[in-house]
């Protein structure tokens, strides 16, 4: 059957991620799309730090970044700091872009291991741009600086969730997208085929459909209650499954910092997302070992200012979906799955899954081998994810609770185990195809949770241990040249993308 009717179900960011990349499907083609949200039902709210891939999605809709990042409080972000992970006191930053780069065709890190063994004690930080700019609070982008000489910026945003899905409700709107306010009772399946065929509003209007989009949330309106599709909990893994969020004002009066904050604390962890004018914050916990009170307690006496709202509480279930894509059913955001503000992926795999699903989409039917390439795809990308968040939680020294003490102790997938032994023996880091996170991702929070290396690629020593010197000593000298010669990351947003007073 030919689709013609796309009904994207739900108005939060995955909805609206949806409905404006969708859009452009239009063009030349009788194709309605129409978004349905509720309201009274209103969004989860949160969802406010991303990844260097959401650059290029809003690049790809051609949206102008001044004026998305003026519209949204937006401010840049070149990576997370981590606080108290690998122990109480420690820190370091998970950066976008790599440390260094490829010198005999090894990795950076590995080059740098060898000369550490021959008495080079410079920190793998001052090769990485992006930390030293974060650690000074300093940004510019790569175009900014008129040399080609220099190393690039690699960035994200952090933007206000609602504003954003606001922002792209006018985009979607402009190019045909339909909206319809109203809260969905009722979901009718085809007697015969088992697809989803309707649904009906609380107005009794019934709206039919060739092809749904889930975007309804956690509650998965159509993938899990109409189709009971099944979802694959790793609560053992990702222990995890509170959150309670308070935005804050930043009372000191400081410029917001170009990175995202992730400190551990007892049975969880906090974050801080420094927009334009607040700041987001959260503490993500399990309630086998914290209850909430204790959890608003611990958030309220570490943010850095006013609360500007009352406090959010969120329940959650780490996991995903068995199947993302089941009948004409595409999950899409939380109803697909949810495993952990942690890395910022959440609104990541909303937009890989609609670059597949818009690669992978016919309009002239849905075949079995379109949904069986998006699931499969889809699976590999969560259990890669997934396997990344978990070393945050278990390569820990931390043994100060019950819920540290867990998670140091719990078994983890073999995949993980493998990766992190042979990181230690060898320093190798084999990442597999497409993989999301980078060799420089892995090396940086293994080392920085404090696994050490303990050997390096044999090749490095056969290179020349001046020339490997000279090389290093440029790199670093690029890197100190480019963030002495940034602007503060505060001046810069106020030059750039300026928020209009709310
Ligand atoms: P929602 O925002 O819940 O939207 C669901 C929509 O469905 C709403 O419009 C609702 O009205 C509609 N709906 C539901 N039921 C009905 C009905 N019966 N009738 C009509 N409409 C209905 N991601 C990141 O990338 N970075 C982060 O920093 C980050 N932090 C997070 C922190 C926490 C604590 C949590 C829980 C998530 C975080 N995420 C983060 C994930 C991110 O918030 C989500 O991926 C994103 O907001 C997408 O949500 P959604 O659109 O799938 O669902």
């Amino acid at each position: 059957m030919a689709i013609d009717r796309i009904v994207i179900v739900g108005g939060g960011t995955a909805g609206w991620m949806a409905a404006a990349a969708l859009s452009r499907l239009k063009k030349g083609r009788e194709l309605s799309i129409t978004l349905v949200e509720s309201e009274a039902i209103g969004t989860v709210g949160v969802g406010e730090a991303t990844i260097p891939p959401f650059v290029d999605f809003n690049q790809l809709l051609e949206i102008d970044e001044r004026e998305l990042l003026a519209a949204v409080q937006g401010s840049f972000k070149l990576g997370i700091q981590f606080v108290n992970w690998g122990a109480v006191g420690d820190s370091y930053i998970h950066p976008f872009g790599n440390y260094g780069y490829e010198i005999g065709s090894m990795s950076f890190h590995h080059v740098w291991h060898f000369m550490k063994s021959q008495g080079d004690n410079r920190p793998i930080q001052v090769f990485n741009a992006e930390t030293m700019a974060a650690f000074f609070g300093k940004f510019a982008r790569t175009q900014d600086m008129k040399r080609e000489d220099l190393p690039p910026i690699n960035y994200a945003y952090h933007l206000d969730a609602g504003a954003y899905a606001k922002f792209l409700r006018g985009y979607a709107e402009q190019r045909g997208v339909v909206r319809q306010e109203g809260r969905i009772e009722d979901v009718a399946l085809d007697g015969e085929s088992g697809d989803v065929a309707s649904i009906t509003l609380e107005s009794g209007e019934v709206l039919e459909g060739d092809l749904f989009i889930d975007c309804s949330g956690f509650r998965g309106l159509l993938i899990e209650q109409a189709l009971e599709t099944g979802y694959e909990d790793w609560t053992h893994w990702l222990p995890c499954n509170r959150a309670v969020a308070l935005p804050c004002n930043r009372d000191d009066g400081s410029p917001p910092p170009p990175f995202t904050r992730a400190t551990a604390h007892k049975a969880g962890w906090q974050w801080q997302v420094p927009l334009q004018h607040r700041n987001g914050n959260g503490h993500v916990y399990c309630d086998a070992f914290m209850d909430a009170d204790e959890a608003t307690d611990i958030l309220v006496g570490n943010l850095a200012g006013k609360p500007t709202a009352d406090p959010n509480h969120l329940r959650f279930v780490t996991g995903r979906r068995r199947k993302f894509w089941n009948r004409n059913v595409v999950a899409l955001g939380l109803s697909a799955g949810f495993m952990e503000p942690l890395e910022s992926t959440s609104i990541h795999l909303i937009n890989t899954g609609i670059t597949k699903l818009i690669a992978v989409l016919s309009l002239d039917g849905v075949t079995e081998a379109q949904r069986e390439t998006f699931n499969r795809l889809t699976e590999k990308e969560y259990r890669r994810i997934r396997d990344f968040l978990i070393l945050h939680y278990n390569s820990t020294t931390r043994d100060d609770s019950e819920f540290w003490n867990y998670c140091r102790t719990m078994s983890v997938p073999d995949s993980l185990t493998e990766r992190v032994a042979l990181f230690r023996e060898t320093g190798q880091i084999f990442r597999e195809e497409d993989e999301l996170f980078t060799e420089t991702s892995w090396a940086a929070v293994m080392m920085g949770q404090g696994i050490a290396m303990n050997g390096h690629n044999a090749m490095a020593e056969t290179l020349d241990k001046g020339a490997i010197k000279a090389e290093m000593d440029e790199i670093e000298k690029s890197i100190r040249f480019l963030v002495q010669h940034m602007p503060g990351h505060g001046e810069y947003l106020r030059r750039y993308c300026p928020a209009k007073p709310l």
